[in-house]
């Protein structure tokens, strides 16, 4: 899915305006075209001059990011990362706002009692992020469903968890429309939430 260097931007899923009003065109234009691009041009430039890494796959970089050349650790993990979340986060959203089916409304249901206790534990994790970063619902080994948040642009990949679903709480995500109610953009990303595509992780998981 992510291939290997140089990494591209790859294409918005929908248009710009597809998720409005819930998500306004200009902060998708702007998240994608201008944010996304910037961190995948990032993580190229940290990589070209390592030709040796040029074969390797985004996941691959990230899980084995310790072992790099140390003057690019760091721009690996938060470039690479935030290739790879917001390549995740822009193709779990779309205009069409599937039900979860129910096999994944079953996990729900055992991990959280309810959709509405799930839906209110995933807001609590994303509005109480501190600063930025991501929450997510993810599997464990057994396909136990979890809530949990991470900082900036950090992964699940080291985790050992299969990431099923995320929410994008840094504040270029939602300030244009929401400014600083990050409670309401958190409540109305949820209709912009594809359980379709949801599903296809949590397949895999
Ligand atoms: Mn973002």
């Amino acid at each position: 899915m992510y291939d290997h260097y140089p990494f591209q931007l790859l294409p918005l899923p929908y248009a710009y305006n597809a998720l409005e009003p819930y998500i306004d065109a200009e902060t998708v234009e702007i998240h994608h075209d201008r944010h996304l691009k910037a961190y995948v041009d990032h993580l190229n430039e940290a990589l070209q001059p390592y030709p040796q890494l040029h074969n390797m796959t985004l996941e691959q970089l990230l899980i084995n990011s310790d072992r790099l050349p140390k003057c690019i650790q760091t721009a690996v993990i938060n470039n690479g990362g935030g290739v790879y979340n917001h390549n995740f986060y822009f193709n779990i959203m779309g205009p069409v706002n599937h039900e979860p089916g129910a096999q994944m409304l079953r996990a729900i249901e055992k991990a959280f009692g309810s959709y509405s206790n799930f839906k209110e534990q995933l807001k609590e994790a994303a509005v109480n992020r501190f600063g930025s970063g991501y929450a997510w619902l993810a599997a464990n080994r057994c396909g136990d469903l979890k809530i949990l948040s991470t900082a900036n642009q950090d992964t699940l990949l080291k985790t050992g968890l299969k990431p099923i679903l995320l929410i994008d709480v840094w504040e270029h995500a939602y300030y244009l429309k929401y400014k600083n109610l990050r409670p309401d953009y958190a409540e109305n990303w949820f209709n912009v939430l594809d359980w379709f595509q949801v599903e296809s992780f949590f397949q895999k998981a």
